[in-house]
């Protein structure tokens, strides 16, 4: 390593010579010896000495401290005074240079060495110490966000460009006053003034969040969004020494949410409000009408004639544009207060609030018609729609939305099939009708829910032989002191209402438990006499397997646990797969086949049979018979009704036994009920019956005393 250079600046000569040769001893390099202030500083920035040993005393213009202030301003190099004596006023002066200490003279080798290894050891401890700090205020400059941090006592010390950025305050500014003024931060909604975080978080002695909409006021009275936190500063041993401040503008943020929500409650297409939040403004009408009669709202929705047409002719891109076209006409005719929805498809729904008369309602709806009859131009397209209005007014008041929407559609429906471009008012008429599907829905519910439901038990018989063979569970509804009601007055609501699958469940458990119950009465073979189902004497044979049928709804093959749930049914109640016959129609391959098919198979699996019901009637689409594995065929009843005189008739089944025959499946003939009927399915060879010839279903209580 290169030897240190060390300036010496000393008028005494002798003294100097004397320095020189200690110095050069100590290992030191002194290139020359300088008598005067002006040479020293001129001889300082050439050489740039590592330090300067400094006459205070210097005969000339420049004395020492002059000199020393001069040197030092332009190198970052250490001083040490040299003198004999000093006043207390050249004393002041010289601290005022901050030197790296002061040698009386005369002094010795020690005392100079020790000085100048002191003076070293100071002045690159200060270096380091400059350097991190300005590689800190470097980070902190660079942040994208703004910093300000405060003293103990709440004042700002220190603000980076960011933050002036920000507030318009430069941190010169800034300095030594409160947060409070320049950190000036509002609630965006109450317009109200927020406690100040870098105060609170100093006072609170934890770390401080502003809340979601604060805006934040600068010096020029601008409002900038802003997201905040404030946080102590601890010293490493602990102690407060103030705060620091993070903010950061968010203005793009709260753009891009703001736009979030405005998608998510907006339609894409026409920029209207969407379902959600329309759903929401008719919540509120509801509730505000609850609270304050007076209050009378109309509801309306609207549906395009024809839209689909237009959308399959030229296409989507304009039926689109259409949809477009029309939301600004749909609000030409509506009050701002009003709320025009797109539902999705060609659907719209307007709420009208305030108003309490029918006819202002009507009025409205045939200014919309008659607005969206005009013509519609669209990338030269004339079109010409009209469109359905159906209206419920609130005047009998409402208690759940969906209720006013359901009843709205069932009006637009009456609409639609009025003839097009019209409206309609949901009456009392219509809100009868809805009232008694809804408590219909809810009388269902119960029955199932307070088992009002029974099963009923059709015999199945061998036509050659007259045994029965299986059982056809049929359910009933059994009000408590009311009539019967039968299966083609609720299963299609069950249906709609999506307790079907809990229905035909409940009948199948039902089945199997009576079927099993059956079985352990040692119920041998059974027979019809006079009708009447009772055991067959003198069978001798071993005993016959007594099946048992069950309908089972289209919407069973959307359930996905299905074949888990019936192996379930059959352990719980002990039953043999193979004494269980489902029964599903045509439907269930025209809607989902390939479904349907791996799910029949699955189900094949526990050993059950799969009967084919009402055959015919569907989608008679006899192709399909031989891609699913069913085992026998049920022709309708409407087939066999008449088939006696009606030769066609009688041509389509000998068809469908040939076809069954060939694929070997055995047929079912339903709904028999005369005794030619049977003769003649008996020379066709159909192998089993069923119908009123043998047996009407019969409750389960009544077949379990006949047997005995
Ligand atoms: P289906 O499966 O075709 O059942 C046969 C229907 O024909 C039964 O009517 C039965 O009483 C009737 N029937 C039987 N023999 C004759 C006859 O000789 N002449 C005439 N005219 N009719 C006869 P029901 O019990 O009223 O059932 C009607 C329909 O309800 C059934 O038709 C079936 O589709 C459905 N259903 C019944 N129970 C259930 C069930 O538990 N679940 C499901 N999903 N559907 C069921
Ligand atoms: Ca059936
Ligand atoms: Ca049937």
């Amino acid at each position: 390593m290169k030897n240190k250079t060390i300036l010496v600046v000393e008028d005494e000569v002798v003294i100097a010579m004397d320095l020189q040769a200690t110095l050069i001893d100590l290992g030191y390099e002194v290139p020359e010896i300088i008598t005067a202030g002006e040479v020293a500083i001129q001889r300082a920035l050439k050489l740039r000495p590592d330090l300067v040993l400094m006459d205070i005393h210097l005969s000339g213009a420049v004395d020492g401290i002059a000199a020393a202030a001069a040197i030092t301003q332009e190198l970052d190099i250490p001083v040490i005074y040299l003198t004999a004596y000093a006043d207390e006023e050249t004393f002041q002066r010289a601290s005022l240079t901050t030197p790296f200490g002061y040698i009386l003279k005369p002094f010795e080798a020690r005392e100079l060495r020790a000085n100048i290894d002191i003076a070293f050891y100071k002045h690159s401890l200060e270096k380091t110490i400059k350097e991190h700090r300005q590689w800190l205020l470097a980070v902190l400059n660079s942040i994208s966000e703004g910093v300000a941090a405060s003293d103990t006592r709440g004042l700002i010390k220190f603000m980076n460009p960011v933050a002036e950025g920000l507030t318009g305050w430069s941190q010169a500014e800034a300095v030594g006053r409160s947060p409070t003024e320049i950190f000036h931060f509002v609630d965006e909604v109450t317009g109200n003034l927020i406690d100040n975080p870098l105060l609170r978080s100093l006072h609170e002695a934890h770390t401080v969040y502003l809340p979601e909409n604060a805006l934040l006021l600068t010096k020029q009275g601008q409002e900038i969004p802003v997201a905040d936190s404030a946080a102590p500063i601890y010293s490493d041993r602990g102690q407060l020494e103030g705060a620091v401040m993070v903010v950061r503008d968010s203005t793009e943020q709260r753009r891009l949410e703001t736009q979030l929500e405005h998608n998510a409650l907006h339609d894409t297409l026409t920029g209207l409000p969407n379902r959600a939040l329309f759903l929401d403004r008719l919540r509120q009408a509801v509730d505000r009408a609850r609270r304050s009669p007076e209050f009378g709202f109309g509801l309306m929705l609207l549906d395009l004639d024809r839209f689909k047409s237009i959308n399959d002719t030229l296409g989507h891109l304009i039926g689109d544009q259409l949809l477009v076209a029309i939301a600004p006409r749909l609000q030409t005719h509506l009050r701002s207060v009003d709320t025009v929805a797109r539902f999705g498809g060609d659907e719209f729904a307007v709420l009208l609030e305030n108003i309490s008369d029918v006819a202002v309602a009507c009025r409205t709806a045939e200014r919309i018609l008659d607005e969206i009859k005009q013509p519609f131009l669209v990338e030269n397209h004339e079109l010409l729609v009209t469109a359905s209005i159906g209206i419920v007014m609130n005047s009998i008041p409402y208690e759940q939305a969906t209720d006013l929407l359901r009843h709205a559609d069932i009006a637009m429906y009456r609409a639609k099939r009025r003839g097009h471009g019209d409206y309609e008012l949901f009456d009392t008429a219509m809100h009868r009708q809805a009232r008694e599907l809804m408590q219909r829905e809810h009388a269902l519910r119960q029955a199932i829910a307070h088992s009002e439901l029974v099963v009923h038990y059709q015999p199945i018989v061998a036509l050659a032989t007259e045994a029965v063979t299986s059982l056809e569970a049929l359910v009933r509804w059994q009000k408590p002191g009311a009539e019967l009601i039968y299966p083609d007055h609720f299963i299609a609501l069950a249906e709609e209402m999506g307790l079907i699958v809990t229905l035909d469940q409940w009948v199948l458990r039902q089945a199997c438990q009576q079927l099993q119950a059956w079985r352990q009465l040692g119920v041998g073979a059974w027979g019809l006499v006079d009708g009447q189902l009772s055991r067959q004497i003198g069978n001798t044979g071993p005993p016959p397997t007594m099946a048992i049928n069950v309908n089972l709804s289209t919407y069973h093959f959307t359930q996905k646990n299905l074949v888990d749930t019936f192996a379930d049914i059959l352990q719980e109640t002990n039953m043999d797969g193979h004494l269980l016959k489902l029964e599903i129609t045509e439907s269930v391959f025209i809607e989902n086949a390939k479904e349907a098919a791996s799910m029949l198979s699955e189900l094949k699996q526990l050993n059950v049979q799969i009967c084919l019901d009402d055959f015919g009637t569907g989608y008679s689409s006899l192709s399909y018979l031989h891609q699913f594995p069913i085992d026998i065929v049920k022709i309708d009843r409407s087939f066999i009704h008449g088939m006696e005189t009606d030769a066609e008739k009688l041509e389509i089944v000998r068809a469908i036994l040939d076809l069954c025959h060939t694929l070997g499946m055995a047929v079912t003939a339903e709904g028999i009920e005369t005794p030619a009927q049977r003769e003649i399915l008996l020379d066709l060879g159909c192998e089993y019956g069923q119908g009123y010839l043998f047996s009407r279903a019969i409750d389960g209580a009544t077949i379990t005393r006949t047997l005995g």
